[in-house]
């Protein structure tokens, strides 16, 4: 062959080759320079960079920007400068396809292609793409990995199973164990346990304790329906708590529930309180009820009646209106009801200091009561505590009279804990009794009076009769009756309060004619009141249905206090009159010295008398007024008084006419 046409074959070659290398699928490309300028890239290395054609001629990190922060460029140098060609398998590279990075794996080869002198001309860059490959070989060695793990857990797992199955085995044991464990719970609870199983609630369990409260035997309700086991719960509740129960899966407590349980052929009443648990499967259906009942009746009926017992103490406290006090030496803290904080003024605290209740006693019995209370916590004591004494707190006028009564209470070393008892308010019952006293005293005074005149008189005629010294035995016969007369209306008086007492006090009843009634009275006040105007306006007739005896002597009593109580001359009137068809008002009027209003009330009250100058030394029993009302009341009628205070008063009574 020529040379030509070896040239020519030559260069058609060359062409062809170059020709189908660009074409070839295979990434091929050709850089120069130190910059790496594209000389040639075939249609596989443009497609795997993702590029143009038009890239060719460019310098690379110009062509494909986004291999400027990878190595490639730096390796490039490294060739080109060594002239030492470089490969690598599977390495990454990250090239932008259609807009989105992506990373895919190569095996690549830098060829440096070198003049005669070694020094480097361009370097054949050819590459493949080995992504798929290398995802198909991690993924086996994924799974290989992925195998060794299984085996490694799968080892793991049959020891896990073992030592699964030794502990399973030990809980088995335990369990069996604890299973009779439980029975024996069950078996010696202090409660009543059963379980119910099923809708029919089948009685699986029913320890002693609560047969003892159904009243059944073992033998009566094991394996029975509870409904057929005890149908004495008929018409209770109970059924259909337990189908509550069942049907819900909720909890039903009971608290002091009152159940008629069955008793040696009979029934008794019980006091018991009750929780009935849903019992749960494993897939949260129920499947049964378990009951637990504790009987209740004694503690309840003795909790009762304590309470019954505090609530009569209570009650009795109160109508007694006593104060109580408790007093707790080692902690000086003093305590009591509302009462005692009101008497003595205290604030509504429950505990106090006994320094706080001390102040409030007056000075002068202070230091008795703090004796007696050291005394009566003392080892000499016998534990009474009893005194009067008086308070005044801030809220009160005058003092309180106080009665204090207590024991002391010890612990069982014999040292006193507490000081409790009660406290009665006698500033009443004291005046009561001073009054009794004084009334007793005026009583023997006022029948003294007579009694000594009619023993004079008696005497007088006794010596007129032996030795005629000229008294007319007529006339002290005379003043004689009128003694006896006067002596025979206080007994009255006396008889008729004691009478009142007793309850024996009896009216006899029938029809007054009101205006006869008060006309005997006009006739018979003309003859004895001779220092005062009294004037009756008798008007319209009425009938009473009265005891004319006491009502007589009611109006004469308020004729006497209105004579008693105004200056001689003044005028006392009597008037009455109907206020409707059922009733009239009877009033005497008097211009004598009034009663206060504070008085007002108290008048008719038993041995009551007002205290001021004005009375001077009138005497009386202050028992006239408590008779008029008693009186009075026993007619269902009413008595009243009114009076500015200054001048004058006016009684009034009113009755019911037929
Ligand atoms: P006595 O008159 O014996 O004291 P009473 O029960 O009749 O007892 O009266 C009670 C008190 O009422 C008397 O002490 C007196 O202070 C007062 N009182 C009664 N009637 C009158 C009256 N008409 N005017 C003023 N005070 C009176």
């Amino acid at each position: 062959m020529s040379t030509v046409q070896n040239n020519q074959q030559n260069q058609f070659e060359d062409n062809i080759v170059l020709k189908a290398l660009s074409l070839s699928p295979e990434p091929t490309a050709i850089y120069s320079d130190e910059n790496m300028i594209i000389r040639f890239a075939n249609i596989g290395m443009l497609r795997l960079w993702g590029k143009e054609e038009s890239v060719i001629g460019m310098p690379l990190l110009d062509a494909i920007p986004e291999l400027a922060d990878q190595p490639f460029l730096a390796i490039l140098q490294g060739v080109w400068r060594s002239g030492e060609s470089y490969a690598v398998e599977g390495a990454p590279a990250e090239l932008i396809h259609n807009g989105t990075r992506r990373i895919g794996f190569y095996d690549y080869e830098y060829r440096a292609i070198c003049d005669e002198h070694g020094k480097t001309w361009c370097i054949l860059n050819t590459a493949r793409e080995v992504t798929s490959e290398k995802a198909y070989l991690q993924q086996v060695r994924e799974k290989e990995k992925n195998e060794d793990l299984l085996k490694a857990e799968m080892s793991a797992t049959l020891a896990e199973l073992y030592v699964t199955n030794r502990d399973l085995m030990a809980s088995m044991r335990l369990l069996s164990e604890s299973r009779e464990h439980v029975r024996t719970i069950i078996e010696q609870a202090p409660v009543g346990i059963a379980m119910l199983k099923g809708p029919r609630h089948i009685i699986e369990i029913a320890n002693p304790a609560i047969l003892h409260i159904w009243g059944r035997s073992e033998n009566e309700v094991l394996g029975k329906p509870h409904e057929l086991a005890r149908p004495e719960l008929a018409g209770q509740p109970v059924y259909n708590w337990l189908d509550q129960v069942y049907a819900t899966g909720k909890r039903k407590t009971n608290k002091e529930f009152t159940v008629n349980l069955y008793h040696q052929g009979g029934a008794r009443e019980a006091i018991v309180n009750s929780i009935y648990q849903p019992i749960f499967s494993s897939t949260g259906d129920v499947t049964g009820v378990l009951v637990i009942l504790e009987e209740i009746t004694e503690q309840v009926i003795e909790r009762r009646k304590n309470e019954k017992d505090q609530h009569m103490l209570a009650l009795a406290i109160d109508a007694g209106n006593l104060a109580t006090f408790y007093y707790e030496p080692a902690t000086n803290l003093f305590a009591g009801n509302h009462l005692l904080h009101t008497w003595f003024g205290l604030e509504p605290v429950d505990h106090i200091d006994l320094s706080k209740a001390l102040a409030v006693i007056v000075d002068e019995d202070r230091h008795r009561v703090i004796d007696a209370i050291e005394h009566s916590l003392g080892t000499e004591s016998d534990g009474n505590y009893a005194i009067e004494y008086q308070i005044k707190s801030t809220y009160d006028v005058t003092p309180r009279l106080i009665q204090a009564r207590g024991r002391v209470f010890y612990d069982h070393m014999g040292s006193a804990l507490s000081l409790n008892g009660t406290l009665r308010d006698i500033t009443e019952q004291k005046k009561d009794e001073q009054r009794k006293d004084a009334f007793i005293g005026m009583v023997s005074h006022e029948l003294k009076t007579p009694l000594t005149s009619l023993k004079a008189y008696l005497q007088l005629m006794q010596r007129g009769i032996l030795g005629s010294d000229g008294y007319a035995p007529q006339n002290l016969l005379d003043k004689s009756l009128r003694q006896v007369n006067n002596m025979t209306v206080m007994i009255n008086g006396f008889l008729d309060i004691s009478r009142l007492d007793s309850g024996k006090m009896v009216l006899e009843k029938s029809y007054v004619d009101l205006k006869m009634l008060l006309e005997d009275l006009h006739e018979e006040v003309v003859h004895t009141i001779h220092s005062h105007q009294v004037v009756f306006d008798i008007t319209e007739n009425m009938v009473l249905y009265a005891d004319r005896e006491k009502i007589s002597q009611v109006i004469h009593n308020l004729i006497g206090n209105a004579v008693k109580y105004s200056p001689v001359g003044s005028r006392i009137d009597l008037y009455y009159k109907r206020i409707d068809r059922h009733t009239v008002v009877i009033s005497v009027r008097d211009e004598g010295m009034g009663i206060g209003i504070d008085d007002q009330d108290k008048i008719f009250e038993r041995y009551y008398r007002v205290q001021n100058i004005k009375m001077g030394s009138i005497a009386g029993f202050g028992i006239g007024l408590y008779l008029c009302k008693e009186i009075v009341e026993l007619h269902d009628g009413e008595i009243a008084v009114k009076s500015d205070g200054e001048k004058g008063a006016t009684f009034s009574i009113t009755l019911p006419i037929e």
